[in-house]
């Protein structure tokens, strides 16, 4: 017998639309530059074999070690189940459902909004300045009534910019003891002297995301952090679930953050900076790419003449690129993660033949 079950969920569930992620939408591909993943592999090996034991609540190691690399204090980082995890997290622990707001600057990443309405929390979107993607200081610091978050993305996902330092210090000082300043730099490793790292020192009202999903190579383990004061990572303490971090997780994260590693890392980000760079010359040549935005992460953002035609004739032959269409002031845009050599060579050749073909 079925019965109506979706009554029973929450009026705001029941109206929710689930993130899009490049995996749910799927597609049949040999070329996957939809969700901005490293191209490169890499392997791991551990020696953990037994699993009786409940995990340390904070891996001790990996706090040392990611400590190290961004050169704060231990106790200013928490890891989570990836910058997703993080994101939801500070929801939970600073919002009062029903009362207070989040603002974000749209277009940007998806996962703030759709927190923000599973909670129930009021959301204010700013958009940002068009085309030029810068944030709209002024309309955000007139509009702070009831805001507990201000989620800012830098470099931007998915229009590739990067949001000046000096904007981000004007609101750092505006929200200072009214509001916290989150700064999402899940990308910050392809233009690493942007981090907002070294003002974590001066502001207690500011919060970074991270993760080792990007520039890592490790999207698949799920394992991100925040980075904030030591008060702002007690509070979150008291929220995140008691074993967030599988023990054979921060194994392979702490490998991940070895001199080694972090070296391999910082080349292979070198050469996706190399790649980019190599396919915005070749998109210059193809005719039916209208604009090309300036990126500073392993991504850009095109936008098209005869978008629909150009997306679904590279999506059936298996090269499957992310689609911005419907977002706000990205009509006919697409965003292209940047590849392994051999991938943005199909990507390229594909876009030659399809501007041949004369299908437009
Ligand atoms: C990919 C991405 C994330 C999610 O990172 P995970 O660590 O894989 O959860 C967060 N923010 C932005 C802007 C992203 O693009």
């Amino acid at each position: 017998m079925t019965v109506d079950i979706l009554h029973l969920a929450r009026k705001n569930i029941q109206k929710l639309e689930p993130y899009q992620s490049a995996r749910r939408i799927g597609g049949k591909g040999e070329v996957w530059l939809n969700a901005n993943e490293s191209p490169t592999p890499i392997s791991f090996f551990s020696n953990i074999k037994s699993f009786n034991r409940y995990p340390e609540f904070q891996p001790k190691k990996l706090i040392q070690l990611y400590s190290k690399y961004v050169n704060i204090s231990e106790d200013q980082i928490l890891i989570t189940r990836g910058a997703d995890e993080g994101i939801e997290l500070l929801m939970k622990s600073f919002c009062e459902p029903g009362k207070d707001a989040i603002i974000y600057c749209p277009p940007t990443y998806d996962m703030y909004g759709i927190n923000a309405k599973i909670f129930g929390i009021e959301i204010k979107e700013i958009l940002m300045l068009k085309n030029s993607w810068k944030i709209d200081i002024s309309n955000i610091i007139s509009n702070l009534d009831k805001v507990k978050l201000i989620y800012i993305c830098n470099p931007n996902n998915p229009t590739g910019n990067l949001i000046h330092s000096k904007d981000l210090l004007i609101l750092l000082k505006a929200t200072l003891g009214r509001a916290i300043l989150v700064i999402d730099e899940a990308y910050i490793e392809f233009s690493s002297k942007n981090s907002m790292v070294n003002f974590l020192k001066e502001y207690s009202n500011l919060i970074i995301l991270r993760t080792l999903s990007k520039a890592f190579s490790l999207a698949g383990i799920r394992c991100g952090f925040v980075l904030a004061s030591k008060e702002i990572i007690n509070i979150l303490h008291k929220v995140i679930s008691p074993y967030p971090i599988s023990s054979l997780i921060a194994d392979i994260a702490c490998q991940a953050l070895h001199d080694n590693a972090i070296l391999d890392m910082k080349n292979r980000v070198n050469q996706i900076n190399i790649n980019r760079s190599y396919l915005v010359n070749e998109l210059k040549k193809i005719i039916f790419i209208e604009k090309i935005f300036k990126s500073h992460a392993n991504y850009i953002l095109v936008k098209l003449f005869h978008f629909e035609k150009v997306f679904w004739s590279l999506w059936h032959k298996g090269i499957i690129l992310r689609n911005q269409n419907h977002k706000i002031n990205l009509k006919r845009c697409l965003r292209i993660s940047v590849g392994s050599d051999v991938e943005c060579l199909r990507l390229i050749n594909e876009l030659k033949r399809v501007s041949k073909k004369n299908i437009l």
